[in-house]
């Protein structure tokens, strides 16, 4: 698609950040190209627009940025998957692992319907730990989890890798 070349270029490295050694992909640069940011909703919508998803589950903070624009086009409703201590009403939640410590993913209860088929969308998959904890809530409250699509992927998830036995769509790679 000679979209993805645009797309990958709108994105920006930001050396040792938040931590020394970690090159942070910025994807705020992204969003501020109305091209590279169109493009982005486009490739996601032409994908999931016959697929029958009638919930399209964001991951708190980026899957916020990407995960509306995409549900809107496709006749979704969205669901924000938060951190800890965000929702205020009951929520279900999963916990995972980071490199360093631990995280947690909070879903309301009664956000997704049982059998409601589910798309999960993140700005970056990395290790997968964050969108096999998404899986996981998801499918707890009885969703139906159709792919998770992530706009930057390390390599070994370019290409239509598996996670949790659920497919990932990714569109580029780190730069
Ligand atoms: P994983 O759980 O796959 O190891 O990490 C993915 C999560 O970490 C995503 O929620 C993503 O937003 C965040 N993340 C980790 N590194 C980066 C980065 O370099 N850039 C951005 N934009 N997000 C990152």
């Amino acid at each position: 698609d000679p979209r993805l070349q645009g797309i990958s270029d709108a994105i920006t490295v930001v050396p040792h950040f938040p931590q020394p050694g970690i090159m942070f992909q910025d994807i705020t640069t992204l969003l501020l190209d109305h091209k590279a940011f169109k493009d982005t909703i486009d490739i996601f919508v032409e994908r999931y627009r016959d697929m029958e998803i009638s919930a399209v589950a964001g991951v708190e903070a980026r899957g916020f940025m990407f995960g509306p624009p995409i549900a809107l086009a496709i006749g979704a409703k969205f669901v924000p998957l938060r951190k800890p201590g965000k929702l205020p009403a009951k929520v279900i939640y999963e916990a995972y692992e980071l490199e360093y410590g631990n995280d947690c993913l909070q879903m309301h209860v009664g956000a997704v319907e049982p059998g409601e088929r589910v798309l999960v969308i993140d700005d970056l998959v990395a290790t997968g730990g964050t969108l096999s904890a998404a899986i996981r809530l998801l499918e707890r409250a009885g969703a139906e989890v159709v792919e998770c699509g992530c706009v930057i992927g390390v390599p070994e998830f370019k290409g239509r890798c598996r996670l949790n036995g659920k497919p990932l769509y990714v569109l580029v790679e780190p730069r």
